[in-house]
């Protein structure tokens, strides 16, 4: 879909690599002009930018004063961000025996606190350009069971909403707030690290969990990303779209 976008900015946040990557070539290929942005893989962001003819950005969206000069960057650069997808986020998978504070307040800071630090600062942007904002939260905030990972469940149960109260109080402003729920993608964060066993093993649990019979990959989530940024959506707000493949456990949800 070349040149529905052209014209405005998207920022999309941890896109050096995995969905945000796919979603920031989506954006791009569809005419945004993209700003990358990463806190620790400046390599992958620098590829990422060269891909979609932008630039990296540096900001551990965790850190507020580090959104804040992004922003201020962002702004000299490339004017009003009118698409905000808040994609960084962090999964420490640990259960009630193995609870680190450290770690659960670093999922706090990145995948909660993330999101609040981007609309903060670019809140205006949004406002005057009727914009709108896609949130990356996770299957898990809905309920999905998966070993280990309650506690980054919570965090993204509060991306989940965050997405509809933000909605809510920005209503009459036309900028549209909505929310994307993947089930298991194959990226660094559920594969990297594991032997090709652990990897066969686990693509094979969640196969068998999904009625389409195959795990999930970026340009999956990366279109349901553009579809919310377009104006194909202008009619959706406050929206949580669960893209996981029609997990079986999933089907009588609602949300
Ligand atoms: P990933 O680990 O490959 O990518 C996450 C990106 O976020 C990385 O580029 C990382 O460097 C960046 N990041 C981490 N902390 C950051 C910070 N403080 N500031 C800026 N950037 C930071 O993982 P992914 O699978 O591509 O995940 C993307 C999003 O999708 C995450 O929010 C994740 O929770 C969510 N998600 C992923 C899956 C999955 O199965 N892969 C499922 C549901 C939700």
């Amino acid at each position: 879909m070349p040149g529905i976008l052209d014209g405005r900015v998207a920022l999309v946040t941890g896109s050096g690599r995995g969905i945000g990557r796919a979603v920031a070539e989506a954006l791009a290929a569809a005419g945004a002009r993209v700003a990358v942005n990463y806190s620790r893989d400046r390599e992958g962001a620098v590829e990422t930018a060269e891909r979609v003819g932008g630039r990296a950005y540096h900001a551990d969206v965790s850190k507020r004063e580090d959104v804040h000069r992004m922003a201020e960057e962002i702004h000299r650069d490339l004017g009003k961000v009118s698409i905000l997808v808040n994609n960084a986020g962090v999964l420490y998978p640990m259960d009630l025996e193995h609870y680190d504070d450290k770690l659960m307040w670093r999922m706090v800071g990145v995948n909660m606190m993330g999101p609040v630090y981007t609309v903060l600062e670019f809140l205006d942007d949004l406002r005057s350009s009727e914009g709108c904002v896609v949130n990356i939260a996770s299957n898990a905030g809905i309920g999905t069971a998966a070993p280990g990972t309650t506690f980054y469940a919570m965090t993204k149960a509060a991306v989940i909403a965050f997405t509809k109260r933000l909605a809510f109080d920005l209503s009459g402003t036309g900028v549209r707030v909505n929310c994307i729920a993947p089930g298991w993608v194959e990226t660094d964060m559920t594969v990297g690290g594991r032997s090709q066993e652990e990897v066969e093993a686990t693509r094979e649990h969640f196969r068998s969990r999904t009625t389409l019979r195959r795990t999930g990959r970026p340009e999956d989530i990366a279109s349901v990303v553009l579809f919310l940024a377009s104006g194909a959506s202008s009619y959706m707000n406050g929206q949580v779209i669960v893209v996981d493949g029609g997990r079986v456990d999933n089907l009588s949800h609602s949300v």
